[in-house]
């Protein structure tokens, strides 16, 4: 890292902020960097970053908790999951309440090894928990496919895939214009291309950049947007993560996006339903949909009482200024899915004890 380099573009961008300018860093990665090299207090008071709504455990919805459960629940079923679902709360309790009854919950570090796991143990239902955005999309759809291409038929995905630009639509209209700049994410423009973010600055106006995760990536993004912000420039769209995206994304993974989903109506937890902004399996591979395989119920359910993790995911509240944070809500005993993820904004709070 050069330092001298973080510190001259750190000081140039405080010397430019002469009035309040909030920028949203949609993206759970950017929010435990920017929390890690404390950021938030080396630059000028003026200038407020947001956390967004890209963290994807933070955006699942109540009722999919309680969808695995129902699902666990059932004959020889086996759920498989990355760690960071298991504490998450439904109406029903978590899936690590569920393991302590007994129930067979197995975490795991990629959907490719649920192939073998499911070879291994023919006798058993493995039902994968599938979580993320477009990021997570192309791996997923690969397991699912290659389940398929491999006759394996007691292997079942469980599916909540989010998409980034519907969310960041209705942010933008929410928001009128009380968001200066957006810090856009880049493993999403890996898969989907920089022209993906392009919109928000084409229909509202408001700039923004694409960036990778190191500090200088970080710190270069705040640094353009300040500078766009500052001299009112109306055509403010860059990618700054050349190194690792491309104009058009990555083909090959959307071709398999595109083959085994389809693009539907998706709940955001808190938020509600939000056209166009979820990844549901097709009808070539609906023997694989764990909702459609399994008889699972499809209640409404309230969301957590006292927990302003919307607010905080629209960049319209801090941790800090829920009443929960600390005493009623910490990673020991989280009320919320935002202090559950090690990418939710308040668990990054509450690690790193600054404003996120
Ligand atoms: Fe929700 Fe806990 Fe965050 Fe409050 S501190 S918004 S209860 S996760």
């Amino acid at each position: 890292m050069d330092k001298d380099l973080l510190t001259d573009l750190i000081n140039e961008v405080n010397s430019m902020a002469t009035e309040e300018i909030k920028i949203m860093e949609v993206c759970g990665t950017h929010t435990q960097m920017i929390a890690k090299l404390g950021l938030k207090t080396l630059l000028a008071s003026k200038i407020k970053l947001l956390s967004g709504p890209g963290c994807p455990v933070c955006v699942t919805e109540e009722k999919y908790i309680d969808w695995a459960i129902e699902v666990l629940n059932g004959f020889n079923v086996t759920v498989a999951t990355f760690g960071d679902l298991m504490r998450v709360r439904g109406i029903r309790g978590s899936l690590l309440e569920e393991k302590g009854k007994g129930k067979d919950v197995r975490i795991i570090y990629s959907p490719l090894d649920l192939i073998e796991m499911a070879e291994k143990n023919r006798g058993k239902q493995i039902v994968f928990l599938g979580v993320g955005f477009e990021t997570t999309a192309p791996i997923i759809a690969l397991a699912i496919k290659t389940t398929s291409e491999r006759g394996i038929d007691n292997l079942y995905f469980l599916t909540s895939i989010k998409l980034m630009p519907p969310i960041l639509h209705y942010i933008l209209k929410e928001s009128q214009n009380q968001i200066h700049g957006f810090i856009c994410p880049g493993h999403v423009a890996t898969i989907k291309g920089a022209d993906y973010f392009k919109f928000i600055n084409r229909e509202y106006h408001v700039p923004a950049a694409v960036c990778g995760f190191e500090a200088i990536d970080i710190v270069a993004g705040i640094y353009y947007l300040v500078k766009q912000i500052t001299q009112k420039k109306e055509e403010a769209f860059q990618n700054l993560y050349k190194r690792c995206v491309s104009f058009q994304g990555n083909t090959t993974a959307n071709l398999l996006i595109g083959e085994v989903f389809n693009i539907l109506e998706g709940e955001w937890r808190g938020i509600g339903n939000i056209q166009n902004s979820s990844l549901e399996i097709n009808e070539k591979y609906a023997r694989f949909d764990a909702r459609k395989v399994f008889v699972v119920e499809r209640q409404q359910v309230k969301a957590s009482m006292g927990c302003d993790c919307k607010d905080i995911l629209l960049g319209k509240k801090t941790p800090q200024e829920c009443k929960l944070f600390k005493e009623g809500c910490n990673p020991m005993n989280p009320h919320g899915p935002c202090m559950v993820s090690t990418e939710g904004a308040c668990a990054i709070a509450y690690r790193y004890g600054e404003e996120v």
